[in-house]
C-alpha cells in the first residue's frame, strides 16, 4: 500500500508549486488503489462513482490524511463513498435551483443586489458533499472568455448589482493573468462596489497563494475572501500563512463551513474550529445545514442536531468566533437563520 506520509520523497521547490500540486490531484482508481488497498476500490460500483463523481485531492491535502483511522474526519470529505450513488427522498441534483436562475449562462441570480458567477470549472480538490458536483463532469469548455464576456456585459447593464462573487469551480485554481483580467473588467464597471473570492484554495492548496497572486488581489480591492474550513486540522502551519499573506493585503478572510455528519457535528470539534479560525484572524461567517444534494445523505445531520451544538457554541463562544447557522433554500428563498439565540441566556458554569 501506498505510503501517504510521501511528502519526504518529494523535492520542496515540487511540492511548493501550485501547479505541480494541481497537476497531481485527480486520483484515478489506481492511484487509489495503491492508497486505499486494492480491495478497498474493487467491483463495478468504484467504476461507476469515479465515473459519475471523479477523485480530486491534492498531495498536500493527502498529506494531512491519516491512514488507518477510519473515522478521518478529512478522508471523509475527499474519499469517494459509494452511498454518493444512493439516491434519497427530497435530494435533487441542483437542489438550490441555481440552474433555473442564470439569466445568462454561468451566472446565477438569487438576489437582488448581488449575483454569482461561475469563474472556473474546476476545483483543486473535490469536496465530496460539495452542492455543485453535478458541475464536475462539465468538459473544460474552451469558448470561456466568450461566456464570461456575455457574463459581464449582463452585469454591466444591470445596476441593481452592487456585489459579485466569484465561485465555480474554484477561482483561484485559475491563473494570475486570468484572475487579473476578470476582476479589473468588474472593477470597471461602476456599479459593482464589492467583490468577493468564493474559494477554498487557501485549505486545500495554499501554495497557491502566492505574493504574486496577493498583489494582484490586493489592487482589486475593496474583495472580500470567503474560504471553507471544515475542521480543526485543516487549519495547519500552511494554511494559516496563506491566510496571513492575504490579510496582511487588507482583504478580509472569512469561512464558510458545511455542518457534515462525521466530519464536524460534535461541539468540541466545532468549538475547536471556530476558535482556532478565530486565532488565525479568520472569521467564521455561515454554519451551513447541508444541502439536499443527490448522494450527500450520509453527511447531513438534522436541523435539531445542529442546533443543539449552536445552543452551546452560542453560550460559551466570543461572538467573534460565531458564525449564523443557516439552511440554504430553492431559489429566490435564500439563506435563513436555524438559530437565533433567546433573550437571557447565561453561560455553563
Ligand atoms: C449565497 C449566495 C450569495 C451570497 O449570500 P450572502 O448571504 O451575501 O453571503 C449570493 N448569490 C448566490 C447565488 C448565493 O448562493
Ligand atoms: S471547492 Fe467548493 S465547488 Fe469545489 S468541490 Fe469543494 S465545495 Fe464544491
Amino acid at each position: 500500500m501506498e505510503t501517504l506520509s510521501f511528502r519526504e520523497d518529494i523535492h520542496p521547490s515540487d511540492w511548493s508549486d501550485w501547479r505541480w500540486q494541481l497537476g497531481r490531484s485527480a486520483l484515478r482508481r489506481d492511484r487509489l488503489a495503491r492508497i486505499l488497498g486494492e480491495e478497498a476500490v474493487a467491483g463495478p460500483v468504484w467504476e461507476d462513482l469515479l465515473r459519475q463523481y471523479p477523485c480530486r485531492i491534492t498531495p498536500y491535502y493527502m498529506s494531512l490524511l491519516r491512514p488507518g483511522d477510519a473515522g478521518d474526519p478529512l478522508a471523509r470529505q475527499v474519499i469517494p463513498d459509494p452511498r454518493e450513488l444512493e439516491g434519497r427522498s427530497g435530494e435533487d441534483p441542483d437542489p438550490l435551483d441555481e440552474e433555473k436562475h442564470m439569466p445568462v449562462a454561468g451566472l446565477i441570480r438569487r438576489y437582488g443586489n448581488r449575483c454569482l458567477l461561475l469563474a472556473a470549472d474546476r476545483c483543486a480538490l473535490h469536496c465530496r458533499h460539495c452542492n455543485r458536483k453535478r458541475l464536475w463532469r462539465r468538459p473544460a469548455s474552451g469558448s470561456r472568455r466568450p461566456r464570461l464576456r456575455r457574463a459581464l456585459e449582463w452585469i454591466a447593464r444591470t445596476p441593481a448589482i452592487r456585489e459579485v462573487i466569484l465561485s465555480g469551480g474554484d477561482p483561484l485554481t485559475r491563473d494570475d493573468g486570468e484572475l487579473d483580467w476578470l476582476l479589473g473588467s468588474l472593477r470597471a464597471i461602476p456599479h459593482v462596489e464589492v467583490l468577493r473570492l468564493g474559494s477554498r484554495v487557501p485549505v486545500v492548496l495554499p501554495m497557491r497563494i502566492t505574493e504574486d497572486l496577493c498583489r494582484i488581489l490586493q489592487q482589486h480591492r475593496p474583495l472580500w475572501l470567503n474560504t471553507q474550513f471544515n475542521h480543526p486540522l485543516e487549519i495547519t502551519e500552511e494554511s494559516a500563512a496563506a491566510c496571513d499573506r492575504i490579510l496582511t493585503r487588507g482583504i478580509p478572510v472569512s469561512s464558510q463551513s458545511v455542518l457534515l455528519k462525521g466530519v464536524n457535528d460534535r461541539y468540541e470539534v466545532l468549538r475547536d474550529l471556530f476558535q482556532g479560525l478565530q486565532s488565525i484572524a479568520v472569521r467564521p461567517y455561515y454554519l451551513f445545514q447541508c444541502d439536499a444534494v443527490t448522494g450527500t445523505g450520509h453527511f447531513r445531520t438534522s436541523p435539531a442536531a445542529g442546533l443543539e451544538i449552536m445552543e452551546r457554541l452560542w453560550k460559551n463562544l466570543s461572538g467573534l468566533c460565531l458564525p449564523r447557522y443557516v439552511q440554504d433554500l430553492p431559489g429566490e428563498g435564500g439563506k435563513i437563520l436555524l438559530h437565533r439565540a433567546p433573550v437571557g441566556m447565561s453561560p455553563d458554569p
